[in-house]
């Protein structure tokens, strides 16, 4: 058996089939089967060994992590995850290393319901790439450009908590005991909040994950949608880790600006944020607002309560 072969060996052991696969791995190209009246949702995400991930990672943790961040972009986009394929570039074939980067990717794949359909292998340095494909029915897509000025904004989950995971990785951060399991599983093992993301669909007037921080990411919706936007740092949620762990200082600088908390950041017109409270609560995922949308277009204003605060980011930058 070929090295190639081998590490298809690895990734055609695929879990849950889906009935819309019509044709999965091993042919030139996958057949799939888009449900009538759905749209179909592409998503991409890259990571490389020394940018995205350290060498000695464990590997199941990354076979979770690259299908959680990019079931993570289909959750912004309201969309249903569906179809998964990898192209993986290695420097060697480990088949031990293989074997639980696969495991990973399979347990991941089969929680949010995904088939692995297809992908490519080549020799180099290490990389990864998944294409995610989702169904959203049609024209229910929540798309980054659609906030207007008066919308309310909120988050999922706590933020700054996978940041702090990663300096506690690096030996960067001291954090006690009792919070070092959490900070973690934050880091190595993200949630992407796919049934909040459908259950958006109807009530948010934009959505996307936040993977660089929040300051860094709430710009984007703010060009896309042509408005500006204040958030009160007072509000913004963090876990009891992270406050027991930073300063007050550190933690906002954390919440703001740390990156792959795979949350997700959305906005509400005024008219549903009853039918917001209703119809998440039965979610589980803690849902806050932090701020409103403005008219000054494209400015991001911090406070702090009624106060203006002023904010050097440093969201993660990728080049
Ligand atoms: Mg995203």
């Amino acid at each position: 058996m070929g090295e190639f072969d081998l590490i298809a060996r690895y990734f055609s052991q695929a879990g849950a089939k889906r009935a819309d696969t019509q044709l999965g791995i091993g042919d030139d190209g996958a057949v799939l089967q888009v449900r009538d009246g759905y749209d179909l949702v592409i998503t991409t995400d890259t990571m490389v060994c020394g940018t995205h991930f350290f060498a000695d990672v464990d590997p199941r943790a990354l076979g979770h992590k690259l299908v959680a961040v990019n079931v993570s972009d289909l959750a912004a986009m309201g969309a249903e995850p569906a179809w998964l394929s990898l192209a993986l570039t290695l420097p060697e074939v480990n088949e031990d290393w293989l074997a639980e980067f696969a495991a990973g990717l399979h347990e991941t794949a089969d929680y949010y319901h995904c088939q692995l359909i297809g992908g490519d292998t080549t020799r180099g340095p290490l990389s990864l790439t998944m294409i995610a494909k989702g169904l959203v029915p049609h024209g229910k897509a929540i798309t980054r450009s659609g906030a207007k000025v008066g919308d309310y904004i909120y988050v999922t989950g706590t933020l700054g908590d996978a940041a702090l995971g990663l300096k506690l990785v690096q030996g960067q951060h001291q954090v006690s005991k009792k919070h070092q399991g959490h900070l973690l599983q934050r880091f190595h093992y993200p949630s992407a909040r796919v049934a909040l993301g459908q259950a958006l669909r109807n009530l948010a007037s934009s959505a996307m994950d936040i993977s660089d921080g929040l300051a860094g990411d709430l710009p984007h919706i703010l060009r896309r949608s042509g408005v500006g936007a204040f958030i009160d740092v007072n509000r913004i949620p963090m876990s009891q880790a992270l406050k027991d762990s930073c300063d007050q200082a550190e933690a906002l600088q954390l919440a703001l600006s740390g990156g792959e908390d795979y949350e997700l950041l959305f906005t509400v017109p005024e008219s549903r944020r009853g039918a917001l409270d209703v119809l998440l609560s039965p979610y589980g995922v803690p849902v806050t607002c932090i701020g409103r949308i403005t008219g000054a277009s494209g400015k991001l204003e911090l406070k702090a309560g009624e106060q203006a605060i002023s904010y050097q980011h440093t969201g993660f930058v990728h080049f």
